[in-house]
């Protein structure tokens, strides 16, 4: 993938409300959030889960966004979610674009996106699809690139999950991390407001993304967050998002100075010993499990004994705890070694 690098700082701060709701709403935060952010945004057209909720000002609101950028001197962006979408950005020379996460999932959209794209190169952020599939996000820009679009980026705002979770999407990190492995000149712009879904985690979120070397934060700003018309739980004024920042620990991720890197390459060496051992273990564990299945087999046993298994899991917990490890880890790590144990001794049944 061609792509041409745009995000000149780091964190690079895209700041501004869900939605466009009025002019003076625009114009305000705006102005609030010159010399904090880098971009301003504001959704002109708003993809809403349910009907009857706010679905956005529509083309109206470019003028307002021409407007904060004529009074401002910032580079405005916004969401396109059809072609017609970009076509009006364009004429109203909106400076930047994203595609929503409802809009990553489909081809059909980003084909037509793409194709309205040809031959004008703006910047274009691509949020990650709802749920967590990597290709989706991949083909978005697959088909962006093979339209010309070279400044590309992505914005990582967690996935949708059916568990009860802290985060109103799950963030998921290591698809982002993924997503890196695959494009790697690709810069990646976390969203903590649509990851938190609340105020009170954006701060924490954002560190963890600065601690994981992302490139920026795009975070939801409004002059009176409880009374957004969308998102109205996420959005944080202009000054809390400035005190955000100026909280934020930026690590440096090259590690210049010899000495660190001398010392971390000592921990990792630990860290390979370990894991070598485990491994070593696990196949110990596997010839056992294996001698077990020959026993049950001669002795017409079932394979899998339940009240075994819960004791299992049962002592297991119970020994991270006394150690201070993880419980859930380390359910979840045997639920796979016994998965795997049952899938041995199988093979031996037949
Ligand atoms: C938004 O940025 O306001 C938005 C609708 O985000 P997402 O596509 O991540 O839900
Ligand atoms: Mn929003």
């Amino acid at each position: 993938m061609e792509l041409k690098k745009f995000i000149d700082k780091k964190p690079y701060v895209i700041a501004g409300p869900c939605s466009a709701e009025s002019e003076e709403q625009i114009l305000q935060i705006a102005k609030e959030l010159k010399g904090t952010a880098d971009v301003f945004r504001a959704g002109v057209w708003k993809p809403r889960t349910k009907p009857n909720s706010f679905e956005g000002i529509g083309k109206d609101a470019l003028k307002w966004m021409q407007q904060a950028q004529l009074q401002t001197g910032m580079k405005v962006a916004t969401e396109v979610a059809t072609a017609k979408h970009v076509e009006l950005c364009l004429d109203a020379g909106i400076d930047m674009l994203w595609i929503g996460a409802r809009t990553t999932v489909n081809p059909f959209y980003l084909q037509e996106i793409a194709e309205a794209l040809k031959g004008v190169d703006i910047p274009v952020f691509v949020k990650n699809p709802i749920h967590p599939e990597i290709g989706l996000w991949l083909g978005a820009f697959e088909r962006l690139n093979k339209s010309g679009v070279t400044q590309l980026s992505a914005i990582h705002r967690g996935f949708y999950s059916y568990e009860k979770l802290a985060f109103r999407n799950d963030p998921k990190w290591e698809l982002p991390i993924k997503l890196r492995e695959e494009v790697r000149d690709l810069s990646i712009i976390c969203d903590p407001s649509h990851i938190s879904g609340n105020a009170s985690l954006i701060e924490d979120v954002s560190q963890t993304a600065m601690d994981l070397n992302m490139d920026g934060l795009m975070i939801e700003t409004h002059n009176n967050p409880s009374k957004a018309l969308s998102d109205a739980n996420q959005q944080i004024l202009p000054i809390d998002l400035e005190n955000i920042l100026n909280n934020l620990i930026l690590r440096d991720a090259k590690l210049r100075d010899e000495a660190f890197k001398k010392e971390l390459f000592s921990y990792r060496n630990q860290i390979d010993i370990l894991d070598t051992k485990i491994i070593d273990l696990l196949n110990d564990r596997k010839n056992i499990v294996e001698e077990i299945g020959h026993f049950k087999n001669k002795n017409k046993l079932t394979i899998f004994q339940i009240e075994r298994w819960f004791d299992i899991l049962k002592t297991r917990k119970e020994n991270a705890k006394n150690l201070g490890i993880d419980e859930q880890m380390i359910a979840e790590l045997f639920e796979l070694i016994h998965k795997y144990s049952i899938l041995t001794q199988t093979k031996i049944m037949r």
